[in-house]
């Protein structure tokens, strides 16, 4: 492609509103634009990278056995009241209603719309196990939509979902999909790791999550330094419950960040006198959609918990939320609602804030991994993608049932596999880039040659930049000539922005048929005669 044909509006200044890399090299390098506060629009350059990231993802889901198909963003109402999400996903769930009154949901996420589809036709153990995705644009109204990408209101996914006849063959899929997402990633040569996580909104049991590193990641993960052991904070913390580091632990720690309140402590001092059972996770944002208490049979407590607390219940613990912080509990709320309180977890901005535990302990760095091999240490990531068992949740809930050999009908085991494609972008921006601009990776570039015209006014350089143009495109090469009347100044700054791993650069001694070529990465530019370049180039 010619430059001077394209839509790359790069810019010289970093925006004053982007406050990651990624966010500041993406808006400079012209690969996208905001068009609203979490809403982007991916320019040509950003587009391309974006397909090629889809295609990774759609030969590694093909070549683990899954089927494409592309469901709507916009979801009937119905079917979310059906498992009770219409009213238990909260502020989060776009929703809009028709000329006929009928209301709707932009898709946050597809279970319902899914398990509506294969109902009627996975009615026999022999249609099973099926595997299906989608990539589609997802809708979430974050609270705090930002750093571009990597937390948009309207963002690109690929969502699976899977359904079996039985735990193992869950399991089976589970694994595949889990092998499949480490070669997407490796193939986007992201540095990432599989880590055990917490299975949040969506429910179920069995979840990982896969962190891109990077130090503008929102998540920190604990992993050792010696084995393949890795897991998200929140989720080693609830790991490791060996009672017998109860005498180590202290009665008020402060894991990171954030001053306490004297509220704070109070509350502490309540929760010192529980023991057992019960998780509580109190979180001051109102980010949390989880199921809303009511809705819960609370067999775990001892009375109802006010409305206005998010609860999440997993196996061996219950988690509560409080959307307004902790300002709503009152030391009478603690001791009268909670039975077994261990564990207060407070996290006004994400960042974690450890305010008291009792017969619990929170992973520290130094600290012996729990699977005994190594010792713990944290970094930060990008969740870019998760996988889960659900198990039954959304199939009884929705009455998908299959009538299993011996012809009894059982609700549809199911699995669900999700990947922030656009967020992804993000991700990779994060760990490949330097001041001057992105240093996208082979795989992913959106052109692999970077051809540069210093003066296109002079015959000579305009005429062998010509000829190099289309030997390059006859050998399959994707180009991007600048060939725009521009200062050779500005020339390199966008080169360096829209960072092609490679650029032949054709200056003052064209009329020599020399050029010079030169890595985005270390910058190293070399001399070499034009007619052997076509050929020798990578
Ligand atoms: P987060 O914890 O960051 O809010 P999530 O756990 O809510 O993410 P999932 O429900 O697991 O997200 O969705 C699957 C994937 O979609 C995530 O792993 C992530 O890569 C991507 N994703 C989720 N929310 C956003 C968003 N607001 N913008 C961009 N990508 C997102
Ligand atoms: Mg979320
Ligand atoms: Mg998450
Ligand atoms: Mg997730």
């Amino acid at each position: 492609m010619k430059q001077s044909q394209m839509f790359i509006p790069t810019m010289k200044e970093t925006p004053a509103d982007a406050e990651s890399a990624s966010h500041q090299l993406l808006l400079r390098g012209g690969f996208i634009r905001q068009n609203a506060s979490g809403v982007y629009s991916y320019l040509p350059l950003g587009y391309k990278i974006i397909k090629k990231i889809e295609t990774i993802i759609r030969e590694e889901m093909d070549r683990a056995g899954a089927q494409e198909l592309l469901m709507p963003a916009m979801q009937p109402a119905e079917l979310w009241h059906e498992t009770g999400r219409w009213d238990v996903y909260g502020p989060e769930l776009m929703r809009l209603k028709d000329r006929h009154g009928r209301y709707f949901a932009l898709g946050a996420t597809g279970e319902e719309l899914i398990t509506s589809l294969v109902r009627d036709f996975l009615n026999s153990y022999k249609k099973l196990p099926m595997n299906l995705y989608q990539i589609q644009t997802k809708y979430r109204d974050e609270k705090r939509p930002r750093f571009g990408l990597l937390r948009g209101r309207e963002f690109i996914m690929k969502d699976a979902y899977s359904f079996h006849d039985s735990a193992e063959s869950l399991d089976k899929t589970y694994w595949a999909m889990y092998t499949a997402y480490c070669r997407i990633f490796e193939r986007c040569g992201l540095k990432f790791r599989a880590v055990l996580a917490d299975s949040g909104a969506i429910g179920g049991k069995d979840t990982h999550e896969f962190q891109a590193l990077a130090e503008i990641g929102e998540d920190t993960i604990a992993y050792s330094d010696q084995s393949n052991y890795a897991a998200n904070l929140e989720m080693a913390a609830v790991l490791d419950t060996d009672a017998s580091e109860k005498e180590a632990t202290q009665p008020l720690e402060k894991v990171a960040g954030k001053q306490e309140a004297n509220e704070q402590e109070i509350i502490a001092q309540a929760f010192k006198t529980r023991t057992e059972t019960v998780v509580v996770f109190i979180k001051a944002s109102d980010e949390m959609n989880d199921v809303k208490l009511k809705n819960v049979m609370a067999t775990d407590l001892l009375e109802p918990i006010p409305a206005d607390f998010n609860l999440m219940k997993t196996d061996s613990n219950v988690r509560v939320f409080a959307d307004n912080g902790v300002k709503h509990l009152s030391q009478s709320v603690l001791y009268n609602k909670f039975e077994d309180v261990t564990y207060l977890h407070l996290d006004p901005e994400r960042d974690l804030n450890i305010v008291a535990y009792d017969d619990f302990r929170f992973i520290k760095e130094g600290d012996p991994s729990p699977d005994g091999k190594g010792t713990i240490r944290f970094a930060k990531g990008i969740e870019i993608g998760q996988v889960f068992k659900l198990g039954t949740k959304y199939s009884e809930a929705m009455n998908a049932t299959y009538l299993d050999a011996e012809g009894k009908a059982k609700p549809l085991i199911m699995g669900c596999y999700g990947i922030g494609v656009s967020r992804t972008l993000s991700a990779i921006c994060e760990q490949y880039h330097d001041e001057g601009g992105m240093i996208w990776p082979k795989s992913l570039a959106p052109f692999t040659l970077h051809l540069i015209t210093v003066n296109p006014k002079n015959e000579d350089q305009y005429k062998l930049s010509e000829q190099l143009y289309q030997q390059f495109v006859d050998l399959g090469y994707d180009v991007l000539w600048d060939d725009r009347k521009e200062r050779p100044g500005v020339k390199f700054a966008d080169s360096e922005l829209i960072g092609c791993p490679v650029q032949v650069i054709v200056g003052k001694k064209a009329s020599e048929n020399i050029v010079e070529i030169a890595t985005r990465k270390d910058k190293a530019r070399n001399e070499t005669q034009a007619v052997s370049l076509p050929e020798t180039v990578d």
